[in-house]
């Protein structure tokens, strides 16, 4: 077991949608296998795409950009994430709408950066020193509740631990207990507990203390420094924003991930253009020692064309910094008005000098039957069941009106089909959803017909 540090490296709940892709599904030629890794036809966008992997992987893709121009619900936000997978496991993901800039609180070219730096991973190897042994006794102590409340609570845990150097007994703090239940250790199992502060580390902060039983002075002492049972590498991914925060708000600690949350020691808890350019000294120094090696990341940025010509401004100069992750824009645009300014039209609402630097891969609709085969893969992942007739069905309304929206009605198909007392979805129970909820262009339509019924 390892009791340590598990950070978010994305947003997760806007890609629960696409946790089905694992990658682009290519063969060794490059060529797109018509169902892999979770995808789904689109084939030569993911060909594309594996050109894209393959120049970021040499190093070619350095100040340059892509562009996935398509339809709304032509997999856009899928491809980006496969292009991440295909990077390597733990490659930050991060994605964001144009319009997320807009806000009352925060500066535009703020949330650019901040979603910049949540691309941008960093991997820090340490060496710890930890007693690694079989657990042959756990045994929580309780005390009366000190707060003179009714009840007891576990002042500390007594672990024997089978060591390569014999047995150990430790003490450790009540709050690893949690851990410990939590991740059902058991007699038997082997563990390991960080040496050299004889802290335990937990959620980041080392606020939980292992001791030693000392036979002689027959008391619990902190584990000793430099006896040492096995150094272990013990590996950390995070990103650049993760650090961020924890620069700005500061916690004690020994370790690398601890000592760099302490740079500044900061009074506020902001962060500011000075603390990420510290932290990029610090983050570049360890790079440079080989403690650290980076990670970037794809940045995705859904509707490009609801950034304004500051926005676009500043991400130019940004994909030109050492510390830039892969970005990749979304459009379903063609030629439009570029925010920002008066009358400059450009296509998918870029600056030209931008779109000079980005690679264009364009995605097209789905045909009914690729729909069907993705709206069965996502049933599988959700584990609705869902019979034939009623994927045909969704997949017949997914062609009338988007595959999101097709996809989303698997969710409420599923309630209603229990609430009908089956287990499968029916075709029924997708007609009764399909009548309650509208997709954006029937919508659309609807208010287009009674316009003089709405207030204006
Ligand atoms: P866009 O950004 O183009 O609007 P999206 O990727 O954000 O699209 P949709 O295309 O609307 O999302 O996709 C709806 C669902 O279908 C998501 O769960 C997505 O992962 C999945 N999906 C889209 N394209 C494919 C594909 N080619 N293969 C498998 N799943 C897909």
């Amino acid at each position: 077991m390892k009791i340590e540090e598990v950070k978010s490296t994305s947003k997760t709940q806007r890609i629960a949608s696409h946790s089905h892709i694992k990658g682009l599904g290519l063969d060794e030629t490059g060529l797109a296998k018509p169902v892999a890794a979770g995808l789904v036809g689109q084939e030569k966008a993911r060909e594309a795409a594996g050109i894209i992997v393959e120049l970021i992987k040499s190093r070619k893709m350095a100040g340059r950009a892509v562009l996935l121009a398509g339809p709304p619900g032509t997999g856009k936000t899928a491809l980006a994430l496969a292009v991440a997978h295909e990077l390597g496991p733990k490659v930050p993901f991060c994605p964001m709408v144009g319009s997320e800039v807009y806000s009352t609180e925060v500066k535009k070219t703020e949330v650019l950066m901040e979603n910049f730096r949540r691309a941008i991973g960093l991997r820090i190897k340490e060496t710890k020193e930890v007693y690694e042994g079989e657990v042959i006794e756990l045994t929580p102590h309780e005390t009366e509740n000190p707060t003179g409340g009714y009840g007891k609570t576990v002042s500390h845990v007594v672990i024997g631990l089978k060591t390569a150097k014999g047995t150990k007994q430790l003490k450790l703090d009540p709050s690893i207990y949690e851990s410990l239940l939590k991740e059902k250790v058991e007699p038997g199992d082997v563990i390991y507990i960080e040496a050299n502060s004889g802290a335990v580390k937990r959620q980041g902060r080392c606020d939980a203390f292992a001791t030693e039983f000392d036979l002689e002075a027959e008391e619990y002492v902190p584990l000793p420094k430099g006896d040492v049972h096995k150094k272990k590498e013990v590996i950390q991914d995070v990103t650049l924003h993760d650090l961020d925060v924890a620069n700005a708000r500061p916690h004690g600690g020994q370790d690398v991930l601890s000592i760099m949350g302490q740079l500044m020691k900061p009074k506020k808890t902001e962060i500011t253009d000075k603390l990420r350019r510290e932290i990029n000294k610090v983050v570049n120094k360890y790079i440079d020692q080989g403690i650290a090696e980076l990670v970037p990341g794809v940045l995705f940025i859904d509707e490009v064309h609801m950034l304004d010509i500051e926005c676009f401004t500043y991400l130019h100069r940004a994909l030109e910094s050492s510390l830039s992750p892969i970005v990749v824009f979304a459009t379903n645009r063609g030629r439009c008005l570029i925010r920002g300014t008066k009358d400059i039209i450009s296509p998918h609402g870029m600056p030209l000098d931008l779109l000079d630097r980005v690679m264009i891969i364009r995605t097209f609709p789905y045909l009914k039957q690729e729909m069907i085969q993705i709206l069965k893969i996502r049933s599988q992942t959700e584990e609705i069941n869902c019979d034939s007739e009623s994927l045909e069905y969704l997949g017949e309304i997914g062609s009338q009106t988007t595959l999101r929206y097709a996809v989303q009605l698997l969710t409420p198909s599923h309630l209603l089909s229990r609430i009908n007392g089956h287990e499968n979805i029916q075709r029924n129970d997708v007609e009764e959803i399909n009548k309650l909820f509208y997709d954006a262009k029937s919508s659309a339509k609807i208010l287009a017909a009674q316009n003089d019924k709405y207030m204006k």
